[in-house]
Formats: C-alpha cells, structure tokens, sequence
C-alpha cells in the first residue's frame, strides 16, 4: 500500500486541471480583434490571463515537485527545515513543501529559501 496514495491522486488530478485550463486559455489569446473598445478589453483580459497562467506555472510546478516527492518518499516533509509537515496540512495544500511554520517565516520575508524563490519567481 503507497503511503502518499491519496495525495498523489489529489495532485495528479490538480495537475490534468491546471494543463487543461493552460490549453484553453492559450487558445482563447490568439482570437483576432479588431475593435478599439475590444481591444482595451482584450488587453486587459491579456494581463489577468497572463496574471493567472502565471499563477497557474507556479503552482504546477510546486504540484509536480509535490509528485516527485512523493516518487522518492520525502514528500510530507518540510523542504527547509526537514519537519514533518501535519497531514491537515496537506489536506489543505497537497502540493505543500513547507510545514507551516516555513512558510509563514517565507511570506513574511523571514526566510530565506532560495530553492523556493526561483521557484516561485
Ligand atoms: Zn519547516
């Protein structure tokens, strides 16, 4: 029996949804507009597609590492401070790899996790 079973379902299927919506939104930007008004608003659309794609990379990324981690059993452990990280944790945030004293010293610039930081630039 996998001992990250669960998870890595839960991460598998988060990652087919965040392919699938990178595919349709790639093809929604290169429909043609010709209108001024429309443009404005295509642009404007442009930058909250990008904006989330953006996010989207991001969190793709963080949920393909979360599988790899799985595939060499370190996952539900804190990548900086080697913790193990609470399964109401992971619950919450699969694709976590910090435990949440990590990550709340990195959002509030306290930490220093430069694997992360180029992860997450
Ligand atoms: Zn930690």
């Amino acid at each position: 029996m996998e001992r990250f079973r669960r998870y890595r379902e839960l991460l598998e299927a988060k990652r087919l949804e965040l392919e699938r919506k990178q595919k349709v939104e790639g093809l929604d930007e290169v429909t043609p507009s010709h209108d001024a008004g429309d443009v404005a608003a295509a642009n404007g659309h442009k930058e909250m597609v990008a904006m989330f794609q953006n996010m989207r990379t991001n969190l793709l990324h963080f949920v393909n590492l979360a599988l790899d981690r799985i595939a060499d059993d370190t996952y539900a452990t804190c990548f900086h401070c080697e913790e193990p990280i609470s399964e109401k944790r992971l619950n919450a945030v699969p694709e976590a790899l910090l435990c949440i004293q990590c990550q709340e010293a990195l959002d509030r610039g306290q930490l220093e996790a430069p694997e992360l930081g180029a992860l997450s630039a």
